[in-house]
């Protein structure tokens, strides 16, 4: 078995879009960043490349290369799946938590799981998602920002 952790934050601005696991939720403000900004699926390929012990995200997609300017991060996701796949590791399971202050994300959970588990080959009983707010502390308890936390586990194939 090999574990692997995750975690991104990224500043919340107006006039962009909210996506969170490959999912756009309606909301008056996006997350800003080179890509699409998906905190949620930027800690899962961070916990991913972790239990691969394959580097970082920013390693594989720098933000510096405008290919991945406005990246879909369910693609740079599905690369990373391709990888470890490629690699003869298997998923057992993932839990993830997102940090939010505003808006509620319990209605759009279910569809969050069914995005990341298609994309990661997964069931959906695999994929964990918990929404939690920051009870007003700090920059994700202000509404500037989001945060993400992941954890998989990789079994042997
Ligand atoms: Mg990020």
């Amino acid at each position: 078995m090999r574990i692997g952790i995750g975690y991104d934050i990224h500043r919340l601005v107006e006039g962009r879009k909210l996506i969170l696991g490959g999912v756009e939720i309606p909301f008056d403000k996006g997350l800003f960043g080179h890509s699409d900004a998906d905190v949620l699926a930027h800690a899962i390929c961070d916990a991913l490349l972790g239990a691969a012990a394959l580097g970082d995200i920013g390693s594989h997609f720098p933000d510096t290369d405008p290919r991945f300017a406005g990246a879909s991060s369910l693609d740079l996701l599905a690369h990373i799946v391709e990888l470890i796949s490629e690699r003869g590791y298997k998923i057992a399971n993932l839990d993830c938590i997102v940090m939010a202050e505003r808006p509620k994300l319990k209605p759009h959970i279910p569809a969050i799981r069914e995005s990341l588990a298609a994309v990661l080959r997964l069931e959906v009983e695999q994929v964990s998602v918990k929404a939690k707010t920051s009870e007003g502390l700090e920059a994700v308890g202000r509404g500037e920002a989001m945060a993400a936390h992941a954890v998989v586990l990789f079994v042997a194939n």
